[in-house]
C-alpha cells in the first residue's frame, strides 16, 4: 500500500469560529474535515483518520450533518457480487453517467464512468454526447495498458457494460474482439446482474449530491461535483479492504505518498490569482473570488469556478475561505436545495452569460477579495523566481491570516 502522508495541516485550529452568516460552515476540526472528504461515514472516515493522524470523527451527539441526512437515502446492503479479481484492469464497469435534468454551464452533457473492480478506483471522463462514448473507452483502455506497459503488464480482461447502444455497436464489437477482450452485458432487469455497477454507480452520485448539498453549490454545476466525488472516493478507505484506499490498490504506490493536506471543502469561497490573458484588461484586479469545485486531474491544480464568467478555471494561485460559500445565499441554490428534500418542483438554470444574459446568482454580500503582500515582500527581488518555480506556489492559508505559503501543492494524481 502506498503511504498515506500525515495531515500536517498547521493552517486549519482545532476549532473553528462560526461565521455570523451561520449554519453552513464546519464549526470543528473534524466537521471540517468531514466535509472536505466529501462526507463519508464514520468508519471509513475514522479509518483513514487513523492512517494520516486525524482524530476520530466525533459528531454533535446532540445534532446530525444535515448534508448526510439530506443527501443520502438510505444504505443499501449487501456485498457487491464482483467475481474475485487479482489485478487492475481484470474486470472493468463501464456506464454513462447524465440527464440529470440540469441544464450545464459546459457543454459536455454526459460522463463515461470506469470502475475498476479489483481497486473499486473510479475514472470520469466527460463527454459532448452519448456517440462519443465508444471512442473515449477505447482510448481509456489504450492509456491505461500503456500505462501498465511497464508496470505489472496488466491488460483488460473482461469489460461490464449495460446494452446501452453506445457499448453495443460494432467498432467496440469489432476493438474488444481484436484485444481479445470479453465483453459482458448486463441484462436490464436482472437486478443481481446489474447490482455491482448500479451500486457503485450510486455510491457515486450520493457523493456528488453531498458535495452540492454540503456546499449549497447550485446543480449545474453537478460535473464538476462528479468529478470531485470520484476523486474523493478514490482516496477514501473501501470498508471491505480496510488496509487500502482505491489510488493506492490501482496504482501501487507507483506515483509516491498519497497526500490529504490540500483538500478543501468544496464549495468554498477561493481566492485565484489570474494569469495575464485571462484578465479583463491590464487594469482589472488579478485576484478574483471564486468558488472551490474541485481538483484538476492532469496537473497540482485546483478547480475553481468564477460565477461572474460562468467558467472554471485550473489553478495553483489559490488561497481559500472554508467558512464561506459564496454560492450559498444564491437563488439557484436555495431553490436545489429546496428540491433537494422534496420541497420545491422547479429546477434553476444555469446562467448564460456568452447570450448577455447577466448571472443570476451573485449574491449581494459576494466576499471581497482579501488583500496580500506585494510579492515583492514575499520573494526576494533578485535572482528572480524562475516561471516553474512560481507555478508551484499555493496561497494555503486562509486569507485572512494575510500570510502567503509558498508551499508545493502536494496533490500528485487524479
Ligand atoms: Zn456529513
Amino acid at each position: 500500500m502506498a503511504a498515506l502522508d500525515g495531515v500536517a495541516d498547521k493552517s486549519v485550529t482545532s476549532v473553528i469560529p462560526p461565521i455570523v452568516q451561520g449554519g453552513l460552515a464546519p464549526v470543528t476540526k473534524d466537521e471540517l474535515w468531514h466535509a472536505r472528504l466529501g462526507h463519508p461515514g464514520k468508519l471509513v472516515y475514522d479509518k483513514l483518520a487513523k492512517e494520516i493522524g486525524l482524530a476520530k470523527y466525533e459528531p454533535s451527539p446532540y445534532s446530525l450533518c444535515s448534508t448526510c441526512a439530506t443527501a443520502k437515502g438510505q444504505l443499501s446492503k449487501g456485498v457487491i457480487s464482483d467475481f474475485k479479481t487479482t489485478a487492475p484492469l481484470q474486470l472493468v464497469q463501464v456506464d454513462l453517467c447524465g440527464g440529470f435534468r440540469y441544464e450545464e454551464y459546459v457543454d459536455s452533457k454526459c460522463f463515461l464512468t470506469i470502475r475498476d473492480s479489483y481497486s473499486r478506483y473510479y475514472f470520469v471522463i466527460p463527454l459532448k454526447n452519448k456517440a462519443a462514448a465508444t471512442q473515449a473507452l477505447i482510448n481509456w483502455i489504450h492509456q491505461q495498458e500503456n500505462y501498465f506497459s511497464t508496470r505489472g503488464g496488466y491488460k483488460v480482461g473482461t469489460v461490464r457494460t449495460d446494452n446501452g447502444g453506445e457499448f453495443t455497436s460494432n467498432v467496440l464489437h469489432d476493438f474488444f474482439g481484436s484485444k481479445g477482450i470479453t465483453h459482458q452485458l448486463t441484462v436490464t432487469d436482472n437486478s443481481s446482474q446489474n447490482g455491482a455497477v448500479e451500486r457503485a454507480h450510486r455510491t457515486l452520485q450520493e457523493k456528488m449530491r453531498s458535495l452540492l448539498i454540503g456546499g449549497r453549490v447550485p446543480p449545474y454545476l453537478w460535473s464538476e461535483a462528479l468529478r470531485c466525488a470520484a476523486f474523493l472516493l478514490n482516496r477514501l478507505p473501501i470498508l471491505p479492504r480496510l488496509r487500502s484506499v482505491p489510488y493506492a490498490q490501482y496504482y501501487g504506490g507507483a506515483d509516491g505518498p498519497l497526500r490529504f493536506n490540500n483538500l478543501r471543502t468544496f464549495g468554498c469561497a477561493a481566492f485565484a490569482t489570474l494569469p495575464a490573458p485571462l484578465r479583463d484588461g491590464k487594469l482589472a484586479p488579478p485576484v478574483v473570488t471564486g468558488v472551490m469545485v474541485g481538483y484538476s486531474t492532469n496537473r497540482k491544480a485546483y478547480r475553481v469556478y468564477i460565477p461572474q464568467k460562468n467558467k472554471t478555471y485550473e489553478t495553483n494561485q489559490v488561497s481559500f475561505d472554508e467558512t464561506v460559500f459564496p454560492l450559498r445565499d444564491t437563488a439557484a441554490s436555495h431553490q436545489a436545495y429546496d428540491f433537494a428534500i422534496g420541497a420545491a418542483p422547479g429546477l434553476p438554470k444555469a446562467p448564460s452569460v456568452d447570450k448577455g444574459v447577466p448571472h443570476p446568482v451573485v449574491p449581494v454580500d459576494f466576499p471581497e477579495p482579501p488583500s496580500f503582500p506585494s510579492r515583492s515582500s514575499v520573494n526576494p527581488p533578485w535572482p528572480p523566481p524562475s516561471p516553474v518555480a512560481q507555478s508551484t506556489r499555493v496561497m494555503n492559508s486562509p486569507p485572512n491570516s494575510n500570510r502567503w505559503y509558498p508551499i508545493a501543492c502536494g496533490i500528485n494524481r487524479f
